[in-house]
């Protein structure tokens, strides 16, 4: 009786840790609180292109490039570390007229982190995007766009807007312009958020060439099928 009493109570809380593990993986993904948005709220035929973990030059200058050409405006998740390291590409990014955002200092994995260690993450690159003469609100971007119960809870605190992602060119292993370009176009549809990177969070001068091919091909290849480009803070922000 004892022992059939034990495995019920081991049962019981073998089904509880499983809740609960189920919870916090959740949390990681999809936190009960805070703004966020993986797409952008339209039927239209609009795109953004945002890029990550920059900047890293001569990639960052190579898509500015044809972005500039094109006249395409897009929406940059850059690091903290990574401006400090190449300021100029950071100011070009900005002169290009493009969108900044944060995309926390170093990269850290949010959900293994303390409240105020997350805040340090996105309050010292807020500090050196003003620094080199952006103006916010910043955006926000966690890192694998994992925001954790801490991040999510200083998001909503602060009235941050956390940015998903609604299509990816998987662009951060040795591609071709092709390959990346192809996997986006086999996913966008109206409102599309497309993850680029021109850099690398774990290599400062990480090859992206790829990246810069995928660029040139994808905006005549979405203009052709209709679709103009917005930056992420040119729709209204949700709920
Ligand atoms: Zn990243």
């Amino acid at each position: 009786m004892a022992s059939r009493r034990g495995a019920l109570r081991l049962l019981v809380a073998a089904g509880a840790l499983t809740g609960l593990v189920a919870i916090a993986a959740c949390s990681v993904m999809a936190p009960p609180f805070g703004a966020h948005r993986s797409s952008l709220p339209t039927n239209e035929r609009v795109v953004a292109l945002t890029y990550d973990d920059g900047p890293n030059p001569p990639h960052t200058e190579a898509i500015l490039e044809i972005l500039a050409r094109e006249q395409v405006p897009a929406t940059w998740f850059v690091m903290g570390a990574h401006v400090e390291a190449h300021p100029d590409s950071a100011r070009a990014i900005l002169a290009g007229g493009h969108e900044l955002a944060n995309h926390t200092w170093s990269h850290s994995v949010l959900p293994a982190l303390s409240i105020q260690q997350v805040r340090q993450e996105f309050e010292r690159t807020d500090a050196i995007l003003e620094e080199i003469g952006a103006t916010g609100p910043y955006r926000v971007r966690a890192p694998w766009t994992a925001r954790g119960l801490q991040a999510a809870w200083w998001l909503a605190e602060t009235g941050r807007e956390h940015v998903g992602v609604s299509a990816s060119g998987w662009d951060w292993e040795p591609s071709t312009g092709r390959e990346v370009a192809d996997r986006v176009l086999r996913d966008v549809a109206p409102g599309t958020i497309v993850l680029l990177h021109d850099g690398g969070h774990d290599r400062p001068d990480a090859d992206r060439s790829w990246t810069v091919e995928a660029t040139a091909l994808l905006i005549p290849a979405l203009r052709a099928q209709g679709y103009r480009f917005v930056r992420i803070g040119d729709l209204p922000a949700p709920e």
